[in-house]
């Protein structure tokens, strides 16, 4: 698609002549934070000529902020639906994955099989981990309760006021941060283009059979498809692609203190928060979620909090003071769940968006759905529920 003569031209903000479009790819990715970096890696493995143009610098956004867990038996409480089996999907598909990612880049990002502990600090708290456990047996869910001194032998340090805990052994994390910059290497090494600095990248024009789009600072493009994984910002292309996507920033504080004498071992989650040590020598204390509009500053009653809770469960901490403290916007959707799959009316386009607190545990999932959606394939995990036209 060289010329869109023909094309339905949006209501764009931005303006360009036509005639400088810089380049053709079969594939575009606006948005380089990990989903965006993860579906061009697979699609490049796959032998598709991929471009992702990014606003900024990859990675600069919620992917960097992230803590990185791989947590999907901690983070859901509820029943198991298809959000279940798509987060439960992508753990499985994490150990290989991760093995590609840093073969392809020759890079590493602190792939910890930590495991990890959910507390209980009243009996009432106990008899929820139980019947939490009860339903994830049916999904082969490995996990155990461990109370009294079994507990504090998995994690010495831990406050005595906890009394059982629920161990899942395959819950692990990883230091995100590096993990994009693997990813972009990875994509790199497979010949995708990355254009970062773009500054804003709208739609120009969109057409049955592909996508003109217009950039701040790089120029026009076109494409075949295109695929939006823009994150928290996926809402500013509504008024283009003519569906309702709401995504909105809701703001994650979280911080971080050097590690001393005392290790911690294990992902540890409460009803308040969450801490685990990283490779790097750091312990990393989460999350606040308020809504903040798209401000990525940390305010003292956020991080407050978390320093409160983190010295409840860990009063070592309480020798100690934050020495980095962050904040990144996570990308909701009102129903929590992400945004995957072609618009009917413009299949030219693709959205990818919304996954909220878990698009680093999702990465690997929705490169291989999303990868599937370009193909024109059928996924092999069930993704009806997350239609993007389902806020229509
Ligand atoms: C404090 C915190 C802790 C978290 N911890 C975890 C965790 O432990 N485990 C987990 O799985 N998840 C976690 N998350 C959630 C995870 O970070 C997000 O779900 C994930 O990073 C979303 O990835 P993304 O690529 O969709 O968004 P982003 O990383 O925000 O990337 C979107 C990119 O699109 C770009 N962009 C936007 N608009 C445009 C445009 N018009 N043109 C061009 N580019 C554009 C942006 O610049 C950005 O780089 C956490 C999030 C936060 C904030």
């Amino acid at each position: 698609m060289e010329t869109m003569t023909t094309a339905t031209k949006t209501g764009s903000r931005l303006s360009s002549p036509l005639a400088n479009v810089s380049s053709h790819s079969p594939l575009m990715i606006v948005g380089g934070g990990v989903i965006g970096l993860s579906i061009a890696f697979e699609c490049a493995k796959r032998g598709i000529k991929v471009t992702v143009v990014e606003k900024g610098i990859c990675g600069g956004q919620a992917t960097g902020a992230a803590a990185g867990m791989l947590a999907p038996y901690s983070e859901i409480g509820e029943d198991p639906d298809d959000f279940f089996t798509l987060c439960q999907q992508s753990l499985k598909l994490y150990p290989d994955w991760q093995q590609e990612v840093r073969t392809v880049s020759g890079q590493d990002f602190e792939y910890s099989e930590s495991g990890s502990l959910h507390l209980a600090f009243h009996e009432a708290d106990e008899l929820a981990l139980e019947s939490r456990l009860e339903w994830q047996k049916d999904w082969h869910v490995q996990a155990e309760i461990v109370r009294g001194e079994a507990l504090f032998r998995l994690e010495p340090h831990l406050t005595k006021a906890a009394v059982a805990a629920v161990y899942y052994p395959d819950e692990h994390h990883l230091y995100a941060p590096d993990y994009v910059k693997a990813l972009q290497t990875a994509c790199q090494k497979l010949g995708v283009n990355l254009v970062q600095e773009a500054g804003e990248v709208r739609f120009k024009a969109i057409e049955q059979d592909g996508v003109l789009l217009v950039t701040e600072q790089k120029g026009m493009f076109s494409t075949d498809q295109c695929v939006l994984s823009s994150g928290a910002w996926t809402s500013f292309f509504e008024g283009d692609v003519h569906v309702r996507l709401p995504v909105v920033p809701i703001r994650g504080q979280i911080c971080a203190y050097q590690q001393g004498q005392e290790k911690i071992k294990h992902i540890i989650f409460s009803s308040q928060g969450y801490v685990l040590a990283k490779g790097n020598g750091t312990i990393v204390c989460g999350a606040s979620e308020d809504i903040a509009g798209f401000d990525t500053s940390t305010t003292e009653k956020g991080i407050d909090r978390l320093v409160k809770w983190s010295r409840h469960l860990f009063p070592f901490l309480k020798e100690k003071d934050p020495f980095h403290r962050w904040a990144g916007l996570r990308p909701a959707t009102q129903d929590g769940y992400p945004l995957l799959g072609r618009l009917r009316h413009m299949p030219s386009v693709i959205v990818a968006s919304g996954h909220y607190r878990n698009g680093i545990l999702l990465s690997p999932v929705t490169a291989k759905v999303i990868a599937d959606v370009v193909e024109g394939r059928q996924p092999n995990v069930k993704i009806d529920m997350f239609d993007p036209h389902r806020f229509q």
